[in-house]
């Protein structure tokens, strides 16, 4: 049986890195074919540097890669997708472009799969050339995203993973805008395996995930994945109608035999901005869902494709 093997690589603005790490998945992947078919699908997410240029001038060369440019920059998640959607392995690998994710971990992602996992992910030992800043507030965000989300999601794990065709088609049919893919790769259940390495430094270019990138990914995943946020109102409210009534019985008792002297004006103002603050607080929170809600309903699709160069594929026989 000739097993096909598809490495999607999501690229967006990678020039300075591409050619090297080309190189390396290149000889991964040479030395893979001698048992198994492998194509190389770069997902071109609307990069304006030249990496374009780049990858056609490399399609030229190498007929086992392809390139699928999308219309525009849609995000690593849509591109991803895009990838997924149009790889035909019986095996689907993920991995960034900037080498943080070490190609030369693929072969043993493939022996967990051939053992009969589904989904075979790489899990970081270390985050290294990250500021502590970045390591603690990503410590934090998994630690309540355990609490919160349905399913449990795996941490310190990015997407660089394997995932076998019938996971692959599990993800192809969940369709939602919002696309926290980490989550949706737990949600879709089937045997999971993890593989421990440590993740390097990015090599050259920088990392597009801002901070501020980083919050909204971490709402994403919060406000896909859990309803609790919703909740927390109900009992906020709760809890501050309670609070009232024994302040009010409070006062009534005092009144009752201390008669009623008329300062109270602080407590009053305290109570009236925070009780303004809370009730904001859970109107922003029906927001973020509303907001999803709208946006789903919209159904659109997620990516759109400029053109699409299929892999040729490495088979068995060329490697000699
Ligand atoms: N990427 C993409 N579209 C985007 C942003 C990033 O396809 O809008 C790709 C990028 O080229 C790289 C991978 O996603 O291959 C990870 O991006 P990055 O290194 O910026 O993220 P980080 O490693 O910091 O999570
Ligand atoms: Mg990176």
């Amino acid at each position: 049986m000739n097993e096909l093997l598809s490495v999607v690589v999501p690229v967006f603005n990678e020039r300075e890195v591409l050619p090297t790490f080309h190189s390396r998945v290149m000889a991964v992947l040479e030395s893979l074919s001698t048992s198994m078919t492998v194509q190389l699908l770069y997902v071109d997410d609307g990069s304006t540097d030249g990496s374009s240029d780049w990858l056609q001038s490399q399609m030229g060369e190498d007929a086992s890669l392809g390139v699928l440019r999308l219309s525009r920059n849609f995000g690593k998640e849509a591109a991803m997708s895009a990838g997924f959607d149009h790889a035909e392995g019986d095996a689907v690998i993920v991995i960034d472009a900037d080498l943080q994710d070490p190609p030369e971990l693929i072969p043993t992602l493939i022996e967990h799969w051939r053992e009969g996992y589904d989904v075979v992910y790489a899990t970081r030992e270390s985050r290294e050339g990250e500021q502590w800043f970045k390591r603690k507030s990503a410590a934090l965000f998994y630690r309540v995203m355990d609490r919160l989300s349905d399913v449990p999601i795996p941490r310190d794990t990015g997407d660089f993973r394997l995932l076998s065709r019938r996971a692959v088609d599990a993800l192809a049919k969940l369709r939602e805008q919002h696309r926290y893919m980490k989550g949706l790769y737990a949600w879709i259940g089937y045997p999971q395996k993890a593989v421990s390495y440590a993740r390097d430094a990015r090599s050259l270019g920088r990392s597009k995930w801002s901070y501020w990138r980083l919050w909204n990914l971490a709402l994403e995943g919060i406000t896909s994945f859990s309803a609790a946020p919703l909740k927390l109102a109900t009992w906020f409210g709760l809890f501050t109608s309670l609070m009232s009534f024994g302040y009010g019985l409070f006062f009534l008792l005092r009144t009752l035999f201390l008669g009623n002297p008329v300062p109270g004006y602080p407590s009053l103002i305290v109570i009236i901005l925070f009780l303004g603050g809370v009730q904001l607080v859970c109107l922003g929170i029906i927001g973020e869902y509303l907001a999803r809600t709208y946006n789903e309903s919209k159904g659109r699709q997620l990516y759109f494709v400029m053109d699409y160069r299929p892999c040729g594929g490495l088979h068995p026989r060329d490697a000699h």
